[in-house]
């Protein structure tokens, strides 16, 4: 009789990547913290976590077991809470408190660490609710009045109890169009109430305060009359501020409730001051645009790894799939595409650190922060679909099947271009930031800057050109044939962007495989050529990692 091993498994009969350390293995990610950081921080023990227990739990809270909504507490009390699978609540409490993945930009840390975080960790269900708590924390530490400001102060991770916060701006008339809003808020006797329907609330239920925008009396029509809100789950007396019409059935992001709330009446902190809170919002939206960026890279990490460790054993014609030509093709697009993307978001991230003190009306540095933020949001999105598209095709038919992890990371990432501002929104946000504050300028000569420090000046003079000559052209165009071709732009000049940056890497850890990338991403993603053909050794070099997975 077989042995049946029936001791404590995992997923490992379903999953290739399952069991090894996601941060270990991911020597690119690696490499680019190292250039940024000056050296790689330890973020060993959640790429375990990410690797064993997390992977497993948010592949099982998306099969089965998804946030359910409360509305009616045991005791006949009207409480619409939510409550989380016991393991996903686990998770999050080992995430904030043991890993502190939220701490970093508050205690002396980085953005750059939280947002690596956000990659390793992967899942963009458990990366929002991390993702909404710091957006929180950050606008209230920076803009809150006090009590207020001292009272949330737990949000960043650094202080107990454990606290979640949310940002609800969209509502059922507009969510790009966010000065359509409706909600308003009225002031009497030192306290605010607010009237309104958010309509995408995610965090509803789950969330001890939400960052709401909303209208005063007397205020603008427009995005210009909107102001800043903190919100809490309870009221002053202890009772519910607000009520959770519903959860929302959604395809992916299954670990994070997303409600649609009816505020009615309910009690408000002003935030900052009032009609700016359009300032505010955008301000909490980089902090979220990026951390899509660099979910988006985790998402497309997860799914090439399950990919590319398949075509190393499946066989097909009498070889192993990654000895096909065509394989080898879509496995080097698969990771040129990734690592342009994470050098992209982390651009963006340490401009935004820099700038991160601006109040408005902010410096070029936000400005540019915005522009970098923009066009990294958009193009690692594109990057999440494509590379998880292209993973569940080299799975064959078992690609398709929801028994499998690829299955899941590309119905994840089709929330990446929506979630945070559409594709079209940020192409044509990074218009209005190049027309009205000249963030286009900023970007050539930082450009130019970072062209001047690489060693292979054939690719990084390519790439420069690209960048001025996109620019010069589109300045002398009609303003609506600018706005149709908003999106086109938008990823010329990301494209070329990172590659000047892999050139950066590559000189700064004198590697040859990121100048590789460098070329593949310009001659495919820029000038629309084939992708260079490697020899076997830079092939190999390039998908395995470096050498990290077994290909
Ligand atoms: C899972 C999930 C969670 C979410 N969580 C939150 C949350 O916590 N808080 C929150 O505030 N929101 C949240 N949202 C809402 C999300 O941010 C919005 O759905 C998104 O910004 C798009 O807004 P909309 O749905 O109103 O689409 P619309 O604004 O109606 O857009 C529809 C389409 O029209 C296009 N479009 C609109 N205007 C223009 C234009 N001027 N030019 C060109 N194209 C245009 C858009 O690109 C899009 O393709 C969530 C959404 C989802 C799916």
């Amino acid at each position: 009789m077989g042995r049946c091993d029936l001791t404590l498994k995992g997923i490992e009969d379903l999953s290739l990547a399952y069991g090894l350390n996601h941060y270990v293995i991911d020597k690119p990610l690696r490499d680019v913290l190292k250039v940024y950081l000056g050296s790689e921080p330890d973020l060993r023990t959640l790429g375990e976590l990410a690797g064993r227990e997390l992977y497993e739990i948010a592949y099982r809270v998306d099969r089965l077991s998804g946030p359910v909504l409360i509305t009616w507490s045991v005791r006949g009390d009207r409480v619409d809470s939510v409550w989380l699978d016991p393991a996903e609540r686990l998770i999050l409490e080992k995430l904030i408190w043991d890993i502190g993945v939220n701490r970093y930009p508050f205690n002396g840390g980085s953005w750059h660490e939280h947002y690596a975080s956000l990659n390793i960790i992967g899942d963009p269900g458990v990366s929002c609710i991390l993702t909404i708590t710091i957006q929180t924390a950050y606008t209230l530490e920076k803009y809150a009045f006090e009590p207020v400001r001292s009272y949330y102060r737990s949000l960043s991770g650094l202080l107990k109890p454990t606290m979640f916060g949310a940002t609800w701006f969209t509502e059922i008339q507009g969510g790009s169009d966010l000065g359509a809003n409706a909600t308003v808020a009225r002031e009497s006797n030192g306290l605010w109430r607010l009237n309104g329907y958010k309509y995408f609330a995610s965090g509803a239920g789950l969330a001890d305060v939400a960052l709401v925008t909303a209208r005063t009396p007397g205020s603008p029509p427009g995005a210009k009359g909107l102001s800043l809100f903190a919100v809490p789950r309870v009221r002053r007396d202890g009772s519910l501020n607000f009520y959770v019409r519903r959860l929302k059935a959604k395809s992916g992001t299954i670990a994070v409730p997303t409600g649609e709330v009816e505020l009615v009446d309910s009690e408000g902190y002003l935030v900052g001051e009032a009609g700016k809170g359009i300032y505010y919002a955008l301000e909490s939206l980089m902090v979220s645009r990026l951390a899509n960026s660099h979910g988006a890279l985790g998402i497309a990490r997860k799914a090439y790894l399950e990919a590319a460790l398949y075509t190393a054993h499946r066989r097909a014609f009498g070889r192993r799939l990654v000895e096909h030509r065509l394989v080898r093709r879509d496995l080097l697009e698969a990771e040129s595409l990734i690592e342009a993307g994470l050098v992209l978001a982390h651009e963006a991230t340490e401009i935004f650190q820099r700038s991160s003190r601006d109040t408005p009306p902010y410096t070029p540095a936000y400005h540019y922060a915005r522009l970098l933020t923009h066009i990294a949001k958009n193009v690692t999105a594109e990057i999440a679909l494509r590379v998880t598209a292209t993973s569940m095709e080299l799975l064959g038919g078992l690609g398709f099947l929801t028994e499998y992890p690829v299955e899941r990371w590309h119905r994840e990432a089709l929330i990446t271009p929506i979630w945070e501002g559409t594709s079209n929104i940020q192409a044509l946000d990074m218009l209005e930031v190049m027309a009205k504050k000249g963030a286009h300028k900023t970007l050539v000569e930082e450009m130019r800057g970072r062209a001047k420090e690489t060693m292979n000046v054939d690719t990084s003079r390519k790439a420069l050109t690209a960048i001025e000559t996109t620019i010069e052209q589109m300045l002398v165009k009609q303003p609506e044939v600018v706005e149709y071709e908003a999106k086109d732009l938008l990823r010329k000049l990301g494209y070329a962007i990172s590659a000047i940056l892999l050139e950066n890497v590559a000189t700064r850890l004198w590697e040859k495989r990121y100048h590789m990338i460098a070329e593949i991403i310009l001659e495919r993603e820029f000038l629309g050529r084939p992708i260079p053909l490697l020899n076997d050794g830079d092939f190999v070099d390039v998908v395995s990692l470096g050498g990290q997975i077994n290909i």
